[in-house]
């Protein structure tokens, strides 16, 4: 296993660059020049049809909080995306709750809902919370009401395939309680405390250089109910500095809050590092403090959870870093849309 960046290089820029944040605000190193032909989209890995969709309305000159919001809509609305929206994996109740946040860059605003039950587009809601109310953030049944005044309709999120999951989850929980194994030909196992879950992240940069971003989640499959992940959270799923760039995550929530790691990559990007090398350096950290911490970490010390940055800066460069080897992300580059392979901190062995 080889560490993609060294930790050395990264103290080294991280308290270098620290003492020019201080002196710069963090926001003077980038400037907004001549941006028309450089829009760019950049999303988690399941959010081509995302970067595709906001592409063709930056096109049209919409504004770029509508377009990633319209981007990421259409992963709300498919039954077959289990992370986000309909068909979201469940908590351990059994019902599909959703944490959205957006930011937008020309007005510094934001918005978000946590915790939101029985609406499909919680980043709509979330848009909504920024532009009708001086709050920025709606939790739980008081997040709901506010949807269904605004003409939002309750719908149940939990499909089929979804309460299938959830049930065999519960019924292989223990050998004490009252419920029986799962049948064994039922296809697929039990997942484990890391494994199934997922957001779509979408940040974009449109023609006048101005920024927005999404982020939209079920959050972790059996979580407790009420558990607030990061995605809600601005600073650490999401944020927007207008006058340096936009980041965005997805994976494990708890270790991204306690760092604000989104805040972080818009920081290290306004400190003169590509997004690249900004998403890299909040994932370094990350992991470094996570070793205080070790449930989290496997055998060699190292955290054992998942976790991706997605970055656009102010000039329309951008890129993806992740915890662990192996993940990508899409990015519109306004000509084409793809997906890449994230810069990462540490190597998957392979199994
Ligand atoms: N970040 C999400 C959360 O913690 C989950 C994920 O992206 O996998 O709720």
């Amino acid at each position: 296993m080889k560490d993609k960046y060294s930790r050395r290089d990264f103290l080294k820029t991280g308290v270098g660059l620290s003492a020019a944040a201080m002196l710069t605000g963090g926001k003077s190193l980038l400037k907004a020049e001549g941006n028309e032909g450089k829009m760019r989209v950049v999303s988690s890995g399941n959010g081509l049809r995302a970067t595709e969709k906001a592409m063709e309305l930056l096109r049209q000159k919409k504004d770029p909080l509508d377009a990633v919001i319209a981007g990421v809509n259409i992963v709300e609305e498919d039954p077959n995306d289990r992370s986000v929206g309909y068909g979201g994996l469940p908590n351990e109740e059994g019902v599909v709750e959703l944490d959205s946040s957006v930011m937008h860059g020309p007005t510094h605003n934001g918005g978000a809902v946590a915790s939101l039950r029985n609406i499909k587009n919680p980043s709509k809601v979330a848009k909504l919370v920024m532009e009708r109310t001086d709050h920025v953030l709606l939790v739980g049944k008081g997040a709901l009401k506010f949807a269904k005044s605004h003409g939002f309709k309750e719908e149940d999120l939990l499909t089929e395939r979804s309460r299938e999951t959830w049930l065999r989850r519960k019924e292989g929980l223990s050998e004490r309680d009252f419920w029986f194994p799962p049948q064994p030909e039922v296809e697929g196992g039990f997942a484990s405390f890391f494994e199934y879950h997922g957001t779509i992240n979408c940040c974009a940069i449109d023609s006048m250089g101005n920024l927005a971003g999404v982020t939209t989640t079920s959050g972790f499959f059996f979580k407790i109910p009420g558990r607030v992940g990061d995605s809600p959270i601005i600073g650490a799923g999401l944020y927007v500095d207008n006058d340096i760039g936009a980041a965005g995550s997805t994976g494990r929530g708890e270790a991204n809050i306690l760092n604000c790691g989104s805040f972080q990559v818009v920081n290290f990007m306004g400190m003169g590092n590509s997004p690249e090398e900004a998403c890299l350096k909040a994932l370094e950290q990350i992991a470094n403090t996570s070793k205080r911490l070790p449930h989290l970490l496997n055998d060699d010390g190292r955290p054992q959870f998942g976790l991706n940055f997605y970055a656009i800066n102010k000039k329309g460069e951008y890129g993806g870093a992740t915890m662990w080897s192996g993940s990508r992300y899409a990015v519109h580059d306004g000509k084409e849309n793809t997906r890449k392979p994230c810069a990462y901190l540490f190597e998957r062995k392979r199994r």
